[in-house]
């Protein structure tokens, strides 16, 4: 196996993964040339106009990666970087994910190349229309089904639902990360957090690992990052840094986390938290620490940093913040790297307990979305534990080996090849 350059695109960093698992698990040409690249890709142009009165069009896509396993599923990302290849990255993460998870799901993304912060609420309420209305032919509650990511959450499920729902009439299970009011279950918006530290405790119940007094450095402080900091702090451990898109706070003796949600709440960032010394993005990943979540974008671990990085264990709450290059340094130096697919997985798998509600027309409790959840993380994370353990794999290559597995069965049992 050749060692890992970093030099590749997204897409190309996560077809390195599926590359290894698939010679590792032996894969017949047939079945690679099935999945590695893409079923379906749309490109649309997504006009709006703006506030000011000019048109502006923008560029969206939604990629289906693969649908052996069931519906195509994956969030919608708005934001500068979701061009072609990163949204494709996304889509075939979705893939191994949905798999690894065993949930019934393909894999897919959607995004639109654009910056959230420069258009106000009128403006991403007609994107968000203009772009459903694109693409709502390949949509479908049994056919493919979005949700938040980066840039979007509940306000633009719900436009989605809605502009679908005026051109094929009311279908709450067009799409997941609705508000409660709305469809949504409750639990979703915590999950990916909350399925991180479910992975966390696993694996450390499984590997005699004391999480008390740890300390953890988190970047992003949105859905994910505030709640795996704020989790992580209620197991004992001491999070010692934090940060956001605007910059990071420091203390290497812990960060009063009730002090600094009350701090972010009112200023919009942790910038500026008494107490603390600023760090930047860049800085923060590199701090003494043991644990480290990226939990913002991807590749933010790479070769420039990689020999930097302290900390011997990380959590991959992001989608790809380790590019192969990085990951082979933090695997030849012992640091345990859980990885993004088995991580942030909470998301989608609340996703399908949302789906299955809206399909039965039923309302879970918060426990029981929470209990139900645990039994999935708790599941995966043994089988990547076990399978890492009995291949003499990293944990990566053991999730990817699982997710690829199901995915190539599917595709047999399907009689395709
Ligand atoms: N965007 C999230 C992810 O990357 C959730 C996707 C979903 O719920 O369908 O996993």
């Amino acid at each position: 196996m050749t060692q890992p350059q970093d030099n590749l695109t997204p897409f190309q960093s996560v077809t390195w993964c599926f590359d290894r698992a698939a010679d590792q698990l032996k894969l017949s040409n047939d079945l690679r040339e099935l999945m590695r690249r893409p079923w379906r890709e749309l490109r649309v142009e997504v006009p709006v106009r703006l506030d000011n009165g000019t048109l502006k069009v923008f560029t969206g896509y939604r990629i289906q990666h693969n649908g052996a396993r069931g519906p195509y599923k994956g969030g919608i990302r708005f934001d500068p970087s979701a061009d072609e290849d990163e949204v494709r990255a996304l889509a075939s993460l979705m893939t191994w994910k949905t798999a690894l998870a065993d949930i019934p799901y393909g894999g897919a993304k959607g995004g639109v190349q654009c910056d959230p912060t420069q258009l106000s609420e009128g403006e991403m309420n007609r994107l968000t229309r203009r772009y459903t209305q694109n693409i709502a032919h390949l949509l479908g509650p049994q056919r493919d089904i979005p949700a938040p990511d980066l840039g979007t959450n509940q306000r633009e499920m719900a436009w989605m639902m809605d502009a679908y729902g005026q051109m094929y009439g009311h279908t709450p299970s067009i799409v997941t990360g609705k508000p409660i009011e709305l469809g949504g279950s409750y639990g979703r918006e915590a999950a990916p957090g909350h399925g991180a530290v479910m992975v966390m405790k696993t694996w450390a119940a499984l590997n005699r690992y004391a999480l008390p007094g740890k300390s953890v450095v988190v970047q992003g402080f949105g859905q994910v990052g505030s709640r795996i900091a704020r989790l992580m702090a209620e197991e004992g451990c001491i999070v010692v840094a934090v940060s956001d898109v605007r910059g990071g706070v420091y203390n290497p003796k812990g960060l009063d986390m009730a002090d600094l949600l009350r701090h972010n709440a009112t200023a919009g960032t942790v910038r500026g938290f008494r107490g603390a010394d600023a760090v930047t993005n860049a800085e923060i990943l590199t701090l003494p620490c043991d644990i480290l979540a990226p939990a913002a974008v991807g590749e933010v671990l790479n070769s420039s940093n990689a020999d930097r990085v302290k900390a011997a264990l990380i959590l991959e709450g992001a989608n790809h913040p380790t590019t192969p290059g990085a990951d082979a340094v933090f695997n030849q130096r012992g640091a345990t790297v859980l990885p993004d697919i088995l991580v942030n997985a909470g998301g989608v798998v609340v996703s399908y307990f949302e789906w299955a509600q809206n399909i039965q027309q039923f309302r879970w409790s918060e426990d029981r979305v929470n209990q139900e959840l645990r039994v999935v993380m708790e599941r995966a994370t043994q089988e990547v534990v076990r399978r890492a353990q009995a291949a003499q794999v990293t944990l990566r290559e053991a999730a990817f080996q699982i997710g690829v597995e199901r995915v190539g069965r599917a595709i047999e049992l399907r009689g395709f090849v």
